[in-house]
């Protein structure tokens, strides 16, 4: 491409200019839609104006050539620009480029912000002959600093602590959330380096830990940092580069972990724990009488099962049946060594395993009958509870846990056929253990051909819309003489038989087909979820089985999912992953089932591929549960959606559950409070009438005011609920803690007022439990009692905003509320920015990034373009050999003095087609390869290049042939 300088260049040598004004234009018209150039006399009044920015004010050049630059149109928009404009024009006659940042106007009316300069050229006498404006469109570099700038101020309100670093490790900047996690003020933090803060690292190790970062660009870690006050916090770091100004720093956000980790060593304990009696679960005893097996070869397992105990629990309670679990926990300890291990299996049955018994297991066993057989006394009642027991031993009886329990499981089975609160000890038994599971076995053989097994469907709903989005598939085995076996029941038995293949086959292919028959019937898109067995998993043609099965159905994949559960992924682990993967590559949607009852370790799910972890009820809390069970919910929820998971409660029996899950924005649900699974017709039919959870219940309806009143003296709830009518708010009351835990279940409540002394729970312990589920309510304390201490106490921790003072002021009450709701929701507005500045932190790093690079390049190229263009042009000036540019359309657009001269003309030459202006012998030399030429009495090699990059075209050089002459 020719370029203005070497055409302007080829001006400024010519005393008169208009002659080659044609090429100077054809060149400068060419310089692209972004770039604006023109040529003022000396006078400052414009000759010429490229047609770029002719365009851009939309005007022919006769409209404003011979008008003074400043007063042209471009001009008139912006004051400062022409302010900036006559400096320049008089810098510019002294001989002074200047270069500066102008907004022009256009006709458009949109301001353009371009990169203006001014550039003097001189004649032959040396004097300044003709000036050059050009500009350069730099709108998009403008906004991107106009973002910058915004953002800048969302980085100083966002709740993650962001600081910038330099390579030195110095702090160059830190927001206020870094300065409240480090307890420092922002001057004592930017005083500070990396090591002084991350415990992990120490002065010396900064060089190398920096350039190893700075060489891996971008990354993410785990490491402490030191707090003011000196203590530790587990932080999570992300680091990304900035290059800004040639200069290298560290965008750096800390994550602060201690509330996660605090969750994660909650899960770990619940999961390793029975909450109920504190002793270790099936989990934990698994792992430990696997690890005693290893040491001790003399090891006796019992099992002890409460006899009846669904007697106690139906008739009496289930806090009188918990109370009892607990005191059985407590006698089996008593009774045993300390270094016994006492675990709760589940339901009724413990564990005992003793290593190494210093007495006969049996004579421990005896003892255990005598010890639970005592009454028992729980809550004014006097109960009467007995336990059978089965014993087995190692080496004896097997020397793997899981044969141990199942034998001392058989001798159990034993004791209880012999009429219960009895000791059995396992006799062997030739090929299997239990009768009743033998039984079970053989009839489940039957039981498919028999058509015995039928598939109900348990509906699954979306929390945001209230509406079901799927079902799982559940089996039914109903036996025509055993009755209605459970699942729990016989699913682990067809699993260790391999039966559990058949049975598998035969739901994947009735689900599907249920699944197609929907589609097919014209229900709402539905997806059907089937759960998996550890066997089913191992096949290796699973995924292309399911696939043939979708297929032959004609079921869309996304339209289908597999429920699994973690200990089935841990016993082959690769292999089950691949497996998920082939699934999921289908559209197939995989679930984690039963999360946290197994081994669930948060970390261990970052590598699994799964779409929707699916909580145990267990693990669903209930509006009335314990503060500490909805954080580790809500830790959970949070750190699936980290991980691009939905999340999903089972077993959700009431409204309340409900309403907190969608709090917490867990996104799926499934319970008997919406429905148990259903045979096929009854499911089909609430899919028709359109069943769904109102969407009131899940808070998103429109927002009113809502304001929670609590007291248990009615005539005060109604004074309030009058003094408050003008207001137009949504005023709820209750006159209990426990009722005002329902309503807020139930509503989205802003501001909560409670009275302080109330019967069963106080103001103040409810607003503190208010607090934990729902962090986001505005409480206040209205009391004529003033518990100084215990009231300043939960101020101080943020459970409560403010208390008040009964009897009241009308009006300040009043102005309280108000300030109490605009408080919340200033609070709204920031969770919702914040959330959104999260986002655009994330995407401030990167887009940081990017613009650096594009300035940088921007720059460079622009250095680049004007300073190989100067370079070359002066080059190809001083080469003492005639070269002509001819561009990419065959207009000649360069030639140099010594090509000037051979053709005995001046710069009119250019402008025009090559195939007219050169001499004839030199027109073919343009085709291709050199060639002899016979020029000016010499004779030439004649040499055509092709140029590529941004000068698309080609030169034409002449070379003399050595030594000839004519
Ligand atoms: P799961 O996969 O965890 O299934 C959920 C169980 O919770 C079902 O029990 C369901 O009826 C029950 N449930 C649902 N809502 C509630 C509720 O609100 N409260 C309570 N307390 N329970 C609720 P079900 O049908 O007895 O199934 C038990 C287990 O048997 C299932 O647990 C699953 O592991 C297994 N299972 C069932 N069908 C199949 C199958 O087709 N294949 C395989 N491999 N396993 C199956
Ligand atoms: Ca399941
Ligand atoms: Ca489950």
């Amino acid at each position: 491409m020719p370029h203005r300088h070497a055409a302007l260049k080829l001006v400024a040598a010519n005393p008169e200019p208009p002659n080659v004004e044609s090429a100077l234009h054809e060149v400068l018209d060419r310089l692209g839609p972004s770039i604006f150039a023109g040529l003022l006399d000396t006078e400052g009044v414009l000759r010429y104006a490229n047609r770029a920015a002719l365009q851009a004010i939309g005007s022919t050049l006769e409209q404003v050539v011979g008008t003074p630059f400043e007063s042209t149109p471009w001009w008139q928009a912006c004051e400062p620009s022409q302010r900036r404009l006559k400096q320049a024009l008089a810098s510019a006659l002294r001989g002074e480029a200047s270069r500066f940042d102008v907004r022009l106007a256009t006709s458009s009316g949109a301001m353009l912000a371009m990169d203006f300069s001014l550039l003097p050229l001189y004649g032959a006498d040396g004097q300044v002959a003709w000036l050059i404006p050009s500009a350069r469109d730099v709108t998009e570099r403008e906004q991107a600093q106009n973002q910058l700038l915004l953002t800048r101020h969302a980085v100083e309100q966002a709740n993650d602590a962001l600081l910038q670093v330099g390579p030195d490790g110095a702090f160059r900047d830190a927001n206020a959330a870094a300065c409240r996690l480090l307890g420092l003020e922002r001057e004592q933090l930017l005083r500070l380096r990396v090591p002084d803060i991350d415990t992990q690292i120490d002065d010396a190790q900064w060089p190398d830990r920096w350039r190893e970062l700075y060489e891996r660009g971008c990354l993410r870690f785990e490491t402490s940092v030191r707090h003011q006050e000196g203590h530790e916090i587990p932080v999570d770091v992300s680091v990304s580069f900035v290059t800004s100004d040639g200069e290298i720093f560290a965008h750096v956000c800390i994550d602060d972990l201690r509330e996660r980790r605090a969750a994660e060593r909650r899960i770990r304990q619940l999961q390793q724990f029975d909450e109920l009696t504190g002793l270790p679960n099936r989990q934990l005893l698994f792992e430990r009488l696997g690890a005693t097996l290893q040491t001790s070869t003399q090891t006796a397992v019992l099992v002890l099962e409460l006899d009846r105990f669904k007697r106690i629990n139906d008739g009496l309670g289930h806090h009188i049946g918990d109370a009892v679990l607990r005191e059985a926990a407590e006698r089996i300890a008593a009774t045993v060594r300390s270094t016994d291990l006492v675990a709760r299996r589940g339901g009724d049955e413990f564990v005992i395993v003793m290593p190494a018994p210093s007495v006969p297991a049996l004579h421990t066993a005896q003892a255990l009958l005598e010890g639970i057989a005592r009454p028992m006394s729980i809550e004014g009642h006097e109960i009467h509870v007995t336990c059978s027991i089965g014993i087995a031993a190692a080496p004896a009886d097997g020397d793997r846990s899981d044969i141990l329990l199942r034998r001392a499981n058989s001798a159990l089975h034993q004791a209880r056929l012999l009429g219960r609160n009895q000791v059995s000890v396992y006799a062997g038994a030739p090929h299997d253990d239990d009768p009743e599971r033998l039984a079970l076995e053989a009839a489940l053989r039957h039981a498919v051909r028999d058509e015995q097994l039928d598939l109900h469907y348990q509906p699954q709903i979306d929390l945001v819309h209230g509406r079901i989005v799927g079902v799982e598939a559940l089996l039914r085995w109903q036996h025509p003489t055993l009755g209605r076996i459970a699942p729990d029941r016989f699913i682990p038995i067809a699993e260790e038989t391999g039966l559990i293949v058949v049975l598998g086959d035969w739901v994947l292919r009735r689900a599907i087909e249920q699944a197609a028959a929907w589609q097919r019937a014209g229900l709402p898109p539905l997806r059907m979820a089937v759960n998996l067995s550890a066997r089913q998993l191992l096949q290796p043609d699973l995924a292309r089985r399911i696939e043939g099965l979708l297929a032959a159905a004609g079921l869309d994949p996304r339209l289908f999912g597999v429920e699994v559960t973690e200990s089935m992924l841990i016993a082959n682990f690769d292999q089950a992953v691949q497996q998920l993967r082939s699934l999921r590559a289908l559209g197939v949607e995989i679930s984690l089932d039963d999360f946290g009852t197994g081994y669930s370790s948060l970390s261990y799910l970052r590598r699994l591929p799964v779409d929707v972890v699916k909580i145990d009820r267990s693990l669903v809390p209930d509006v009335t549960a314990p503060a500490a069970d909805v954080s580790i919910t809500r830790a959970i929820i949070t750190m699936a959606h980290q991980l691009q998971m939905k999340v999903l409660a089972e077993g959700v029996e009431s409204e309340g559950q409900a309403a907190l899950l969608a709090a917490n924005q867990c996104d799926q649900m499934q319970g008997y409070w919406f429905s148990a699974a259903l045979p096929a017709p009854a499911l089909e039919a609430m899919l028709r009438d359109g069943r769904q959870i109102d969407p009131a219940l899940l808070g998103r309806r429109s927002r009113q005011r809502t304001l929670l009143l609590v007291d248990d003296e009615e005539n005060i709830l109604a004074a309030l609920r009058r003094l408050l009518r003008a207001e137009g708010w949504l005023v709820l009351s209750a006159t209990s803690a426990e009722q005002a835990l329902q309503l807020m279940a139930r509503h989205e409540v802003d501001v909560i007022l409670s009275d302080q002394r109330m019967p069963g729970m106080t103001g103040v312990e409810l607003l503190r439990r208010a607090k934990a589920l729902y962090p986001d309510t505005i409480r206040l304390v209205l009391s004529g009692y003033t518990e100084l201490q215990s009231i300043t106490d939960a101020i101080n921790e943020g459970a409560i905003y403010k208390f008040l003072a009964k009897p009241w002021d009308d009006e300040q009450l009043r102005a309280h509320l108000r300030e109490a709701f605009g408080l919340k929701e200033m609070g709204d507005q920031n969770r919702r920015l914040d959330r959104e500045v999260q986002v655009a932190n994330r995407e401030l790093a990167e887009l940081n990034g990017r613009l650096q690079s594009l300035l940088s390049a921007q720059r460079e190229q622009n250095q680049r373009e004007v300073g190989s263009r100067e370079a070359a042009q002066e080059l190809l000036d001083a080469v003492p050999v005639p070269v002509f540019g001819i561009d990419d359309e065959g207009l000649l657009v360069f030639a140099n003095a010594p090509a000037q001269a051979l053709c005995g003309r001046g710069g009119d030459l250019l402008g025009a087609p090559a195939t007219e202006q050169l001499p004839q012998a030199l027109r073919q030399a343009l085709q291709g390869d050199p060639m002899l030429v016979t020029l000016a009495e010499r004779r030439w090699w004649a040499m055509s290049r092709v140029l590529n990059g941004n000068a698309r075209g080609r030169l034409l050089v002449l070379l003399p042939q050595a030594g000839a002459s004519t």
